[in-house]
């Protein structure tokens, strides 16, 4: 090969490999298992002793982007619409219309309930843990509980350091992978709470944590405008905001297992 073929090829592939990392859906891998690394700090002895025995001994970081993975299946199909929920500002999840295939909050209450029930077999417990895990997460991106007109963000175009995108993937994962740091170094580098502060998260209802999510998500509308170039300034104004809903999801993915497994 020629130098300028080679430079070619060199381009070309790049060109290729970032198109792919940018279609990272959810989070991103690094944001759910950072999120899944702060529930295991957080979990019972039983919790942990009872999760291990159903996944085989797998983590929970392990099978924290198990929700996506089963996206390209269409056996999984129906499983869609449970990573998100969008309701017009001003208005509470309750008082909006449902989705009847579904969301975010009533797959959260349905994966409680089967692993709530003695008699749902250890595959059905095993996939529905594998995908409560996920959809915590997914809960918490402010995004995955923003508008229908723009599907949540995804038809939001801005730029980010140049390259073109939409506000649901600079929030999923373009953020956090801009940090570079692995989900240990996360977790290991958000906040100290008090102990109060951990138990005033982990209270409520999964209705009212969408709700609150849903009031960020306003704020997250308004902190880009369409065809924005968004670089380091927009990552130092809001990866506060990413770090704190990582936290938040991990401290009440762990206290929802904690009282399944009690
Ligand atoms: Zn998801």
């Amino acid at each position: 090969m020629n130098n300028s073929k080679y430079i070619f090829f060199v381009f070309i592939s790049f060109f290729f490999i970032n198109s792919y990392a940018n279609k990272s859906p959810n989070w991103g891998p690094t944001g759910h298992r950072t999120v899944a690394e702060v529930a295991n700090n957080h979990l019972s002895k039983k919790a942990k002793k009872n999760i291990s025995k159903i996944l085989n001994g797998q983590s929970l970081v392990f099978v924290s982007t198990y929700g996506d993975d089963i996206k390209s299946d269409k056996k999984y199909d129906k499983f869609k619409p449970w990573h998100y929920v969008n309701y017009p500002f001003g208005t509470t999840y309750n008082n909006s219309k449902k989705n009847p295939k579904g969301d975010v909050v009533m797959g959260i209450e349905k994966c409680i309930s089967i692993l709530k029930n003695k008699n749902t077999n250890k595959e059905e417990q095993a996939f529905y843990l594998k995908l409560l895990v996920h959809l915590v997460g997914d809960l918490h991106q402010p995004l995955h509980v923003g508008l229908a007109s723009d599907k949540g963000g995804n038809d939001f175009q801005v730029r980010w350091f140049n390259k073109g995108t939409n506000l649901h993937r600079v929030w999923d994962s373009q953020m956090i992978e801009s940090y570079n740091m692995s989900y240990t170094e996360l977790s290991n580098n958000l906040f100290d709470y008090s102990k109060e502060s951990i138990k005033q998260i982990q209270s409520g209802s999964t209705e009212q944590w969408a709700d609150e999510i849903h009031q960020l998500a306003e704020k997250v509308y308004k902190s880009a405008t369409i065809g924005e170039k968004l670089s380091y300034n927009y990552s130092y104004q809001n990866f506060n905001i990413v770090r704190k809903q990582l936290y938040i999801s991990g401290l009440r993915l762990a206290t929802i297992l904690n009282d399944i497994y009690v």
